[in-house]
Formats: structure tokens, sequence, C-alpha cells
């Protein structure tokens, strides 16, 4: 991963604070990038393209974060972001998934009330196995998205934060007409169970205030047929990347910051780019002196952390019907379930079993054995005669200490401008990743624009700081403007 093919560009332990001259030799500005999700790799790539010396400190064995495909059924399988969520122009990774030619799966058009998914291709069943006729999850639909307007209006009406689940309790006071009974209700289960998934907590954790505040880009949500590390391998190309470097420690001074990695080693630098996980944040394994301000404590406690995760399972032929999803209506959304059909979008046959909430935080105090079992049951209640899977994997988002939760969410009463409050620079530290996204937090599209943001922030500190601004690119050059159309498809 490391490169070289610029003299100069290894920063190490050695390297001096002072950016402008060194025995009268102008050196580039240097900055230490710490994370190699999406964010990190993002604003890596940006400052190395304007001419910065660029370290990138990953804890992991490989790169990618919550970006991470596997290939050890012998095809992609994403177990962490699988979809491009605004399939179209403005999306930030358009360019560049249009000009690596990646192609993508449509599984929803535009303000589909499940979010990244329609109905034109699914099969719901009861736990006895019995679908559930097509027409009564339509009108189900219909309902929840009533219950979705009415709550709506109980946001507007009320000054104080609630939870979606009790804006739901209200709204079925004032309109009883919309409580359902029977299957209807294990069906509504259902949609909840997918509006969870979204923000990957339980209904009463989404804050209503929060809900519905993050913008949606248009043109429907695409999965990534060949997976997402393709863009991950194209932005980290020749870039100075250490993996197995867990941060432990950062100092910032006037002139510059001092990292430690926990083998006790440390790199010097103008400055550096914080893109760690939201989690990591929480969990103070990384220490700032001085320590961060109290505001922006105040933002890493506040801002909700969720967990969703991804059983796959890989079975030797296809037994299911061919559709998108399979979903099992349950008495309460904690027991709903929801597979992904990979076969439909890749032709590989493979289900992704996703839980998420409270149910995905009890899979993962499971072993990974007893984790693909539970999901085989649940499909077994619609498929009794499924054959069992091949292979399975895992994926446990919310206890490797490397991420701590799947993505951010707004809590339930508290400020609407944390994400914001996240992404502000202290000094010489600059933030990116997913939670600090405003418009488009938990996303991956949102991490990379986080990521650009933060490298641009850096540039101009560094360079007004210098008196060089005008020696350097801007972050955000040509090579971004270049639009090759997306290719998407249905089957
Ligand atoms: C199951 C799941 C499904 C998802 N589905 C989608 C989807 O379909 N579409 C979508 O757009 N988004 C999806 N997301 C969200 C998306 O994956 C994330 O928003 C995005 O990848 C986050 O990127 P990031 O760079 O902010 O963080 P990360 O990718 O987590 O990168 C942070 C990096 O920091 C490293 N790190 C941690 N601690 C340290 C340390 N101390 N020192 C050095 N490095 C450290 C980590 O190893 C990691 O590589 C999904 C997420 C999950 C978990």
């Amino acid at each position: 991963m490391e490169s070289g093919n610029r003299s100069n560009r290894q920063l190490s332990s050695a390297l001096c604070y002072s950016s402008s001259t060194k025995g009268g030799q102008a050196r580039s500005p240097s900055v230490i990038v710490i994370g190699g999700g999406i964010a990190g790799l993002a604003a890596a790539r940006a400052l190395y393209d304007a001419s910065f010396q660029v370290l990138l400190l990953e804890s992991r064995d490989r790169l990618g974060g919550r970006v991470h495909t596997d290939y050890s059924c012998g095809f992609p399988v994403d177990l962490g972001a699988s979809w491009l969520h605004g399939v179209c122009e403005e999306n930030p990774l358009a360019p560049l998934i249009g000009r690596l030619g990646l192609p993508l799966y449509r599984t929803s058009g535009d303000n589909s009330v499940l979010y990244d998914h329609d109905l034109e291709s699914y099969a719901l069943f009861d736990m006895d196995g019995k679908q559930v006729p097509q027409e009564l999850v339509v009108e189900v639909g219909k309902i929840f998205e009533s219950i979705l307007n009415e709550a709506n209006k109980v946001r507007e009406e009320y000054n104080e934060d609630m939870s979606i689940q009790q804006a739901f309790s209200l709204v079925f006071e004032r309109r009883p007409d919309l409580r359902l009974e029977g299957l209807e209700f294990k069906v509504l289960q259902w949609y909840l169970c997918r509006m969870e998934g979204w923000f990957a907590t339980d209904a009463d954790n989404i804050s209503l205030k929060g809900w519905d505040q993050e913008e949606l880009l248009p043109g429907g949500h695409g999965l990534m047929v060949r997976g997402y590390l393709p863009v991950i391998n194209t932005l980290a190309k020749g870039l100075d990347v250490r993996l197995g470097h867990r941060v432990t420690n950062i100092v910032r001074r006037y002139n510059g910051v001092k990292v430690t990695v926990e083998d006790g080693r440390t790199f010097a630098a103008d400055a550096a780019i914080v893109a760690v996980p939201l989690g990591v944040l929480k969990s103070q394994s990384i220490r700032f002196e001085p320590k961060l301000p109290d505001w922006k404590e105040a933002a890493i406690a506040d801002l909700g952390v969720g967990i969703e995760n991804k059983i796959v399972l890989h079975f030797e032929k296809v037994f299911w019907p061919n559709v998108e999803f399979l979903g099992v209506v349950a008495d309460s959304s904690y027991g709903c379930s929801y597979f992904l059909n990979l076969h439909k979008a890749t032709g590989h046959s493979v289900l992704v079993y996703m839980p998420a909430g409270q149910l995905a935080k009890d899979i993962e105090k499971m072993s990974d054995e007893a984790a693909a079992n539970f999901a085989f049951v649940q499909l077994k209640k619609i498929l009794p005669d499924a054959s069992s899977p091949i292979r399975h994997l895992v994926s446990h988002w919310g206890t490797d200490i490397n991420s701590l939760g799947s993505y951010s969410y707004g809590a339930v009463g508290k400020p609407h401008d944390l994400s914001e409050k996240l992404r502000i620079p202290v000094d010489n530290l600059f933030f990116a990743g997913e939670a600090t996204s405003l418009s488009y937090p938990g996303s991956v599209h949102g991490a990379f624009s986080t990521g650009l943001m933060a490298a641009e922030d850096c540039r101009m500190r560094v360079l007004e700081r210098y008196g060089e601004l005008d020696l350097f690119h801007p972050v955000m050059g040509e090579e971004a403007s270049i639009s090759v159309p997306l290719l998407i498809s249905r089957m």
C-alpha cells in the first residue's frame, strides 16, 4: 500500500513541525489522516492531490472501515454498506462510480416508504409460512404512510422532542382508525422493523424532531453489484497507508500535531484529520491533549450510534422465490425478519439477513455459528424445506473496537446541530466521517463528502498559516467533475 512514487513523501517520527522552509528549502505541508474508511480516504486522496505530504494511519489490517467487501465466497459480498443511496449526478460518489463502470441494481425509486426498497419484487410471510397477500402489504404500506404523516403533524405541534414510538402512540389515540389488528398489525410491525433498520435503532430511540431531517438524494437506491471495495481501492492508490496503526493519543500544539499509535511510535505533521467512527470517539480510546472543548465532547456523547448487522448465508443453490427480498412478519418489530436476495441482483445464491437495533445487539452476543443458525431458523419459518447454507459470514459492527456501532442517528431530546459540532475543527484538528455529515449521515456518500470538506478546511488553514495559498490546487480538482453516466438496471 505504501507508495513513495513522489520523493519526500514518507512521514516518520522524525518529521519536524514547520511547514514553510527548512534550510532554505520549501517543503510541502503535511497531514496525518486517522482512519482509512471512505471519509479518511477521501480526505487523504484530496490532500495528496493538492501536493500535501499525507500519512494515513489505520487500525485494522484492511482499508474501507464500514465498507467491507468480502471475497471468501468466491465473489464479492458487502458486510457493511452495499447501496448507493441516491443514483443521480448530484451524488458526490457518482463521478467515481461512473468512471469505474461499476454496475448498480435498482431496488427502489424515489420516496419509497421503505427507503431502499419498493414493493415491486418481494414476498412477505407469516410465522406459519403462509404468504401475506400482496394487496394487504400494499394497503398496510399506505396506512403506515398515513401514520408517518400524522406523526409529522405531532412533530409540528409539540415543542419538546419525543421518540417515534411515543409519537405513534399519540397518533393512534387521535386516529383509532389507523390502529390495526391481526395480520395487518403484524405487517405494520414489519414496516416499522424496516424503518428501524434505516436508523439502526429501535423506534423508542429515534427522535421525532430529528427524523426526516436528513436529505435523500433523488434517483432511488442502487445496490453495488460488484461490491464497494473498488471505490476504496481507487481512492487509496499511491497513498502512504500504514495498516495496523491504532491511534491512541493526539497532541495538538500551535505549530502542529503529534500522533501516537498503540506500540508507542509517534508521527508528526502540520495538521491531522480525525476520521474514526463516532463509536470510537465515544469510547475515549483516543486521548486528546489538550482535551477537546466541552461542546465537542458533548456532541460526541449526545449523538446516537446504532447497530445494524449482516448475516450472509451462502447456499449451494437457490430454493427461494425469485424476488428482491423476503420477510417474516410478527407481533413486534423485534420478531420480524428481512432477507435481501442477492441472487436477484448478482446471480449468486446468497441471502443476507439484516437485523437492527436491540435484535442486532442481542445477536452480536452469540457466536457466529449461533447467529447464522438464528438467521437460518427465521428462514425455515417461511421455507421449511430450506437446505442448510454451505458458508456464512457474520458482521459485528457493534462490538468491533474499530467501529463500535454501525451508523449515527439523532437521539431523543438531544440538540439537532450535533453533527455540525462534531465536524467543526479544533485548531489544527479536522473531523470527518458519516456522523459529521449534516445532510447525509449514516451513508457512504455522506462520509465521502465530509472527507472532502475536512481536506479543504485543512488545506485552507495550513496554507493560510504559511502564506502559500497560491501554490496549491483546491482539493476538489477537475477530475471530480468529469461525468460518466451511472449504470443502473433492474431485472
Ligand atoms: C451493516 C451496514 C450497512 C450499511 N449500509 C449502507 C448502505 O447500503 N449505503 C450507505 O451509503 N451506507 C451504508 N452504511 C453506512 C456506511 O457504511 C458508513 O456511513 C460509512 O462507510 C462510514 O465511513 P467513515 O469513513 O465515516 O467510517 P469508517 O468506514 O468506519 O472508517 C473509520 C476508520 O477508522 C478506523 N479506526 C478506528 N479506530 C481507529 C484508531 N484508533 N486509529 C486509527 N484508525 C482507526 C477504522 O478501522 C475505520 O477503517 C452501512 C453501514 C453498516 C455498518
